[in-house]
């Protein structure tokens, strides 16, 4: 030690112990010092040397001592919520934050977050104004709807309109819609904290028009189409169209809301995809409200985005829940930056989300055979793979991939190792090779991963 701390290396290690007032005079303590707020560091020496005197290992020394001091300082500090690189293949992954979002959708929510905005005020006017209005235009533009509300997910999007056009009425619903969404997200369970009243309809499989109509009561209000995002029923199945729903709703002057879930703004089958329900097809169909989400298949900031008819919307608005839902100023900024793009017809090219959708294997192959050359390891190849959409879209579809697959004695250990990366980076294990997905990885991300993999190969050899 610098300083001349006593090493410890006495016969009695216990003894030989520096004091707390010795270790914080130390080199290595200084640096700790103009990071941490030293009582923080003074706790950390006075654990480190409880420990050390707990073990009675004589071989620690003073900086031994600060240097477990500083593992727990940063342990303590480090946040767990990290940037990863996704390699699973899995372009909205839940557990990994869903869509990514375009450089413009970010240069917007960092100005309008970095300092005030004009979150609620009218320049125009000179006065109050509304959060509501800021991507009002634009999604009655891209939709066709009449009016539009953002509130904080899509969960939020669905409590909202049940608890605002259906509290202390009945809502009628497939049996084949009432779904669980993921994270104990049940749609039973929605509408019993909505205040409405469930009234279930059909059967698993087979739902038809007729069902919801002898269903109907003076208490009716409402019919609930929840789209079956992550889950199909195949086989002998039928389900009442929108457009049955909407002629039977309005004859009874009943509304129709429409959950789609992820819903998308860009016809799926463009690549390859089946059809995923689109926003202006149910606006089209004549549903009175229309529920997405902003992160799935928009690519946007996690948000819920309500269109429909005006009233409807207005009503919502009136509610106090909005209140407790609204998005703030980062999300409504991101969300017009996101919208913008689908406007100038560039949602491709500049949405991280349908940039990986429309990526050609052939493009992966070509980024994943350069890898491979440039690692020259006999144990990394490249695979043919299949990637998914994941965020509960199109469950059971695929887009062709590629992927680097690393053949290793302890695949687990490597894949471990690699989450332990400095960005940690987190691939998928199958028939015993990890296999890292390049669909999900911007192209720039590339050499990163080719500087981990031969760290981590290096260090796992035999
Ligand atoms: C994903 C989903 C939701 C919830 O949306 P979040 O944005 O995750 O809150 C609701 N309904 C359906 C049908 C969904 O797929």
């Amino acid at each position: 030690m610098a300083d001349g701390a006593p090493n410890g290396q006495s016969s009695d290690g216990r003894r030989a112990l520096p004091s707390v007032d010795r270790l914080l005079q130390a080199q290595a303590t200084r640096a700790l010092l103009a990071t941490y707020p030293r009582d923080l560091v003074v706790d950390a020496l006075r654990t480190s040397l409880a420990e050390a005197r707990a073990s009675a290992d004589a071989t620690i020394d003073g900086d031994a001592l600060v240097a477990r001091a500083e593992s727990a300082l940063a342990a303590r500090t480090q946040t767990s919520l990290r940037p990863v690189i996704n390699a699973t293949g899995v372009i909205l992954h839940t557990n990994l934050g869903r869509a990514p979002l375009s450089p413009a959708t970010l240069a917007a929510m960092v100005a309008c977050a970095a300092g005030y905005s004009s979150l609620e005020y009218d320049l125009e006017a000179g006065g109050r104004g509304s959060r509501h209005e800021h991507v009002g235009a634009l999604l009655r533009q891209l939709t066709g709807a009449e009016a539009a509300l953002v509130v904080n997910n899509n969960a939020s999007s669905v409590l909202l309109a049940l608890a605002a056009l259906a509290a202390g009425c009945e809502v009628v619903i497939s049996r084949g819609q009432l779904v669980e969404i993921g994270g104990g997200f049940r749609i039973p369970d929605v509408l019993r904290q909505s205040g409405a009243g469930l009234v279930e309809v059909g059967t698993t499989n087979r739902t038809y028009v007729e069902d919801y109509a002898a269903a109907l009561t003076p208490q009716s209000a409402l019919l609930l189409r929840v789209h079956a995002s992550n889950f199909q029923v195949v086989g002998f199945v039928h389900s009442a169209s929108l457009d049955e729903l909407v002629v039977l709703a309005h004859r009874s002057n009943l509304l129709v809301v429409d959950d789609l879930g992820s819903g998308t703004l860009l016809p799926t089958e463009r690549y390859g995809l089946a059809h995923e329900p689109m926003v202006q097809e149910s606006i089209a169909a004549g549903a009175d409200l229309v529920c997405f989400s902003g992160d799935k298949l928009l690519g946007g900031p996690q948000a819920g985005i309500l269109v429909g008819r005006d009233p409807i919307i207005a009503q919502l608005r009136r509610h106090p829940l909005t209140r407790a839902l609204r998005p703030d100023k980062a999300t409504l900024a991101g969300l017009h930056a996101t919208l913008l793009h689908y406007l100038r017809g560039e949602a491709e090219q500049e949405i991280p989300v349908w940039r990986m959708v429309a990526a050609t294997r052939e493009d992966l192959e070509t980024r994943a055979q350069r890898l491979v050359s440039e690692l020259a390891s006999g144990l990394v190849n490249v695979a043919h793979t299949e990637a998914t959409i994941g965020g509960g879209s199109l469950p059971g579809e695929t887009l062709p991939s590629a992927a680097l697959a690393i053949g290793s004695s302890s695949v687990s250990a490597l894949a471990a190792k690699l989450r332990r990366w400095r960005t940690p980076i987190i691939g998928r294990i199958a028939d015993d090779r990890l296999l890292l997905e390049l669909r999900t990885v911007p192209p720039e991300l590339d050499d990163e991963i080719a500087t981990a993999l031969r760290a981590a190969i290096t260090t796992s050899a035999p």
